[in-house]
Formats: C-alpha cells, sequence, structure tokens
C-alpha cells in the first residue's frame, strides 16, 4: 500500500500546499505556475514571467 508510486502523488499535493500557504503569508513572492519566475520585479533587471504577455 505503501509504494513510491502512490506515495508520490501525496508528496506533490502536500508541497504544493505549503508553497501556497508561505506564499499566501508573504514569506515566498507569488510565482508563475508555469514558469516558476515572478509576476513582479523585486529587483532590476529580474527575469520575471512573460507567460501573460
Ligand atoms: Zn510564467
Amino acid at each position: 500500500m505503501n509504494s513510491p508510486v502512490v506515495a508520490l502523488p501525496y508528496l506533490i499535493l502536500w508541497i504544493a500546499l505549503m508553497r501556497a500557504l508561505l506564499v499566501s503569508a508573504a514569506i515566498l513572492p507569488a510565482t508563475c505556475a508555469r514558469c516558476g519566475l515572478r509576476f513582479e520585479r523585486a529587483e532590476l533587471g529580474e527575469t520575471v514571467c512573460s507567460c501573460r504577455r
């Protein structure tokens, strides 16, 4: 029952959940789900998300 194949989706779900909590708590900046980059520049010349452009 506790094979890695079964546990992996749960692990991914937990990571996504924890990350969402951290983002909402403003510990981590909000990042794009597709490219993993931030939506807004925090530093000059920083690479940001361009998926929606
Ligand atoms: Zn993006």
